[in-house]
């Protein structure tokens, strides 16, 4: 790769500026010539000194001599061309040669001259002469072979006519004399002559050969020739035009911190690795100072040079003794490295070796840039092409002129049906002109804009994209490109609008959710209280929701609650003093909330709650069912209840609560008491959790009369709880606390133990059929597998253990309990059942009242529920009911009790529709176990007493 990259045309032209090489070969060109001359002359010398002496046998050895040499030389010339590459050695031999022929044409002096024979002499002083003014024609360009033949053949002339003594030969001798001065003197300015024209040609060929490789580094920089290839031609180069130099580039990183190799082709490598790698910095070798500083490091002797301490050892290793270096740089200065020359000898550089460094230095630096520049281009041309963005490139009037291939991805529109064009033709039509005129006047403004675009695609889909437009200027400020980066955002708009939604909307009826209430509620605080207006928040709860669902099961639970929702946006629709479209949520199963806000007229608040009432107290047609519900609704007013979103909410919950207990399908606004209420249902919370452990529970038994025989062989267990500091509570206002909690379970329990014991022992003391009846509410049901470890779960087996009868025992569940689908319960009762435990019906007449689960269940007694006795007048609607209770009930082979009897009125009026159980105030409260023993006694001895 070193060596083969360069072109042939080094070694022909190196041969050119070798001045001695062209010496030579001049010289053996004019040597065929010559060899034929000087053979001539002495054969014509030869046959001239013949005429004159016969006899001379020493004549003929002489021109066999002299042929022998001739033939040499011609076979020297011969060989010397045949030579393609001929060395110096060749100029040795020439001269050598020369040097022979002019030995060989002396001894003519000695061998041949006649003393006292004018005329031998006078024909050797003639031949010999113009044989040196030949020589003196053609060797003048080289000295050694012109005066190497002219004084062996003059001097040996010379001392011949010495020796001969004669006035004569004296006089000859002279003007020889006077004859080789002359020849000497015209030879050298011929020589200097020649020499000049030759430097003259050399220089003019260097310089175009010079030319001609700079050249050829263009032509190389053009075709974008790998940067080191570049950077070794121009090294090499230098080092043609100067035989004694070495050339060394070395790059500076990127970080601009250190020195990497570039080119040192003659230099050895261990060197060249030694230097691989190496920090600038000021006093670093040549290389790393002139790098460093940026300016021209000249050091004439490395070995004891200070910048050169380090090093000295490595340059002397690789035989280096001087180094000069050029800092290399772009074309704004910037160093990008560093060009240096090495010698082998100490040296100091001339004007015309700085002239020599600069421009290669200089165009070192031009490759070096442009390596950099056509890198950077490559990789910009890469990153257009290869970008997932859609790049478009417009010009000043905004007319496309480059788009790359993620844009036709993008658009549909390939690059030649988009150049030219305006890229309004993208517009998709969903931003209006006022999105365009701003665009353009940030643009114009400060160059650049970034946002979200809808546009539109060549087969008219609608895309969404984010943008980023940039504005290239020319030098005078105005425009010369605009250049667009877009990113396909579609899907991830369309993700994040799902992901919005599943947020804060509800799936099943599309209204906003939970989240989304807290948000808006928040949202409408701030714009009423700024508009100086009240706001309502309003909780709807659907009463016997859960009832629908259980028996008609979920999917038409869902149905009927897609509907309420429908319902309560068109109560607001419809009002003219709201109208958000969002102001109605569903924050849970069948609770919903709607937001009035800025109220200008509160009338308004209970006309949208009454309608809200009516709505949905309508009935539901789901499918082929009908389903009833009804809602309470909790109302509280901003700023007057809260300012405070939270409490607000809770709130509206406890006025939604008090709703309920006022008997459903009602609205109730909050109020402070309601407050009261919460807070002290939250402090028995408290203390609920502790008042088992306390034992700060206790049982009242109320008795029930047997109608017929007026005996008291049942009673029912009640709960108080005797609180230390509020004193007797109620069961009314713990137990749903007990039941929300989990509590209940122990409760039960502890219940249902107490009144094993107290029957036992009844059944004993008062009656051996005594029964006792407990309470039992759902929670109990339903929480039994949350508590598994509980010892009393198996109510049944724990009496059979206890060899009690099951009917010493009678369970009180609601109606709402049996509506429940929940296979546990039924078992659980068919348990009771099973083991003659008797349930008895709570509170009939005031649920769900489905008469057709009676029947599928085994229950013994039916309680009427007391609001039915108490108002039970002849003939009344009550009456009507009571009546046909006790009827249906007797039908089904079930008992009746009547609850809350308080008068004598009520008791005959049950009397007599056969009612077989009372209970109530009438016959006596709810009492202790001492009073229930006492009023037993003295009450059965008197029937006693009657009956007998
Ligand atoms: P309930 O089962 O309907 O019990 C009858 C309630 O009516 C008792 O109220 C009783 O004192 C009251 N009452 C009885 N006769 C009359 C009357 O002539 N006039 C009026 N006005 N009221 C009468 P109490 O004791 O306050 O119990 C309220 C409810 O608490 C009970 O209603 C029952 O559902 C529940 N409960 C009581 N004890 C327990 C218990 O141990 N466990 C569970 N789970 N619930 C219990
Ligand atoms: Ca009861
Ligand atoms: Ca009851």
């Amino acid at each position: 790769m070193k060596m083969n990259f360069f072109p042939d045309f080094t070694s022909e032209w190196s041969e050119f500026i070798d001045i001695n090489a062209d010496i030579t070969s001049r010289l053996y060109r004019e040597s065929t010539v010559s060899n034929l001359v000087g053979f001539i002359l002495a054969i014509l010398l030869a046959v001239a000194l013949l005429q004159i002496n016969k006899q001379s046998t020493s004549i003929y050895v002489w021109l066999g001599v002299m042929t022998l040499t001739y033939l040499a030389r011609t076979k020297l010339t011969a060989s010397y061309k045949k030579k393609v590459s001929p060395d110096l050695s060749w100029l040795y031999r020439f001269r050598f040669s020369v040097f022979i022929t002019s030995l060989v044409w002396s001894s003519v002096c000695f061998l041949l001259f006649r003393s006292h024979d004018i005329v031998n002499q006078a024909i050797i002083s003639f031949t010999l002469t113009g044989l040196c003014t030949g020589a003196a024609m053609s060797y003048p360009i080289d000295l050694v072979v012109l005066f190497g033949f002219l004084f062996p053949v003059i001097l040996s002339l010379l001392i011949r006519l010495l020796i001969e003594g004669t006035p004569t030969s004296i006089a000859m001798s002279l003007m020889l004399l006077l004859y080789l001065i002359f020849v000497v003197a015209s030879g050298r300015r011929t020589h200097k002559a020649l020499h000049e024209k030759i430097d003259l040609a050399a220089t003019s060929l260097l310089s175009e050969e010079r030319e001609k490789a700079n050249y050829i580094i263009m032509e190389m920089l053009a075709k974008k020739t790998p940067l080191s290839q570049i950077l070794e031609m121009i090294v090499r180069n230098l080092e043609k035009q100067n035989k004694e130099i070495l050339c060394s580039i070395l790059l500076l990183d990127r970080e601009g911190k250190h020195l990497q190799h570039g080119a040192a082709p003659s230099l050895p490598d261990f060197y060249n690795n030694a230097i691989n790698g190496l920090a600038i910095g000021d006093g670093v070798g040549s290389c790393g100072t002139t790098s460093y500083s940026g300016k021209r490091v000249i050091v004439e002797d490395i070995q004891t040079h200070p910048y050169w301490s380090e090093f000295k050892e490595l340059a002397a290793k690789a035989n280096l003794a001087a180094c000069w270096s050029e800092p290399i740089k772009d074309s704004n200065g910037k160093i990008l490295g560093s060009f240096a020359i090495y010698h082998r000898k100490p040296i100091c550089p001339s004007e015309k070796d700085i002239q020599t460094i600069v421009p290669n230095a200089n165009l070192a630096g031009i490759a070096i840039e442009l390596a950099h520049l056509n890198q950077e281009l490559k990789l910009a041309a890469m990153l257009y092409q290869n970008s997932n963005e859609s790049v478009m490139v417009t010009d000043a009037n905004n007319l496309i002129v480059a788009v790359n291939p993620a844009f036709t991805e993008a658009t549909g529109y390939c690059a030649e049906e988009a150049i030219g064009r305006d890229p309004k033709m993208l517009r998709s039509g969903r931003h209006d002109e006022l999105f365009y005129q701003e665009l353009w006047q940030q643009i114009n403004a400060l160059g650049n804009w970034q946002g979200e675009f809808w546009n539109s695609r060549k087969n008219g889909e609608i895309y969404a994209e984010w943008v980023r437009i940039n504005t290239i200027f020319n030098n005078d400020g105005s425009v010369l490109n605009r250049v667009s980066h877009a990113v396909d955002i579609t899907k991830k708009k369309e993700f994040e609008d799902t992901i919005w939604k599943q947020a804060n909307f509800d799936a099943l009826t599309g209204l906003p959710n939970r989240h989304m209430f807290h948000d808006r509620l928040l949202q409408e605080i701030k714009k009423t209280h700024r508009a100086d207006l009240p706001l309502a928040l309003m909780f709807i709860d659907l009463d016997n929701f859960k009832e629908v669902n259980d028996a008609l099961g979920h999917y038409m639970g869902d149905l009927l609650l897609k509907e309420a929702g429908r319902r309560l946006v068109s109560c607001v629709r419809d009002s003219d003093t709201v109208a958000h479209i969002n102001a109605v949520a569903r924050i849970g199963g069948d609770e919903f909330t709607i937001v009035l806000g800025e109220l200008k007229d509160t009338d308004c608040i209970e006309l949208i709650a009454q309608r809200v009432l009516n709505q949905l107290s309508d009935p539901f047609y789901l499918n082929e069912e009908i389903a009833y519900v009804s809602a309470s609704v909790g109302i509280t007013l901003y700023p007057t209840d809260s300012t405070n979103a939270e409490t607000l909410i809770k709130n509206a919950d406890l006025a939604m609560y008090a709703a309920k207990k006022q008997g459903r399908n009602q609205f109730c606004f909050f109020n402070e008491s309601m407050q009261l209420t919460a807070q002290n249902r939250m402090r028995l919370t408290k203390d609920l959790r502790e008042a088992l452990e306390k034992q700060q529970f206790h049982l009242v038994y109320q008795p029930i009369v047997d109608l017929a025989t007026r005996k008291i062989s049942k009673a029912e267990a009640l709960i108080r709880w005797q609180h230390p500091t509020i004193g007797l509570i109620g069961p009314v206002e713990f137990i749903s606390i007990a039941e929300d909690t989990g509590i209940i379970l122990e409760i039960g329990n502890w219940v249902f133990q107490e009144v094993v014991g107290q029957v036992t022992q009844w059944r004993e003391s008062l009656d051996p059929d005594f029964q006792i009846s407990i309470n039992k509410s759902p929670a109990e049901f339903l929480n039994l597998n949350a508590n598994k470890e509980n010892k009393y779960q198996n109510w049944a087996m724990y009496m059979q253990k206890l060899n009690l009868p099951g009917q010493s025992i009678a369970i009180e569940i609601t109606e709402g309990l049996l509506l429940d689908s929940n296979s546990s319960i039924h078992s659980q009762l068919k348990e009771f059942g099973e083991a003659g435990i008797q349930i008895s019906l709570d509170d009939f007449g005031t649920g769900y009242s489905s008469l057709s689960y009676l029947k599928k269940f085994d229950i013994d007694y039916i309680k009427i529920d007391q609001s039915f006795v108490q108002n039970l007048e002849t003939q009344s609607d009550d009456m009507a009911l009571c009546e046909a209770i006790i009827v249906m009930a007797h039908k089904l082979n079930m008992k009746v009790v009547a609850e809350g009897i308080e008068t004598q009125l009520q008791l005959d009026l049950l009397q007599g529709a056969g009612c077989d159980f009372g209970q109530g105030y009438f016959f006596s409260k709810p009492i202790s176990v001492e009073e229930l023993e006492n009023l037993v006694g003295q009450h059965n001895t008197t029937l006693h007493a009657k009956s007998s």
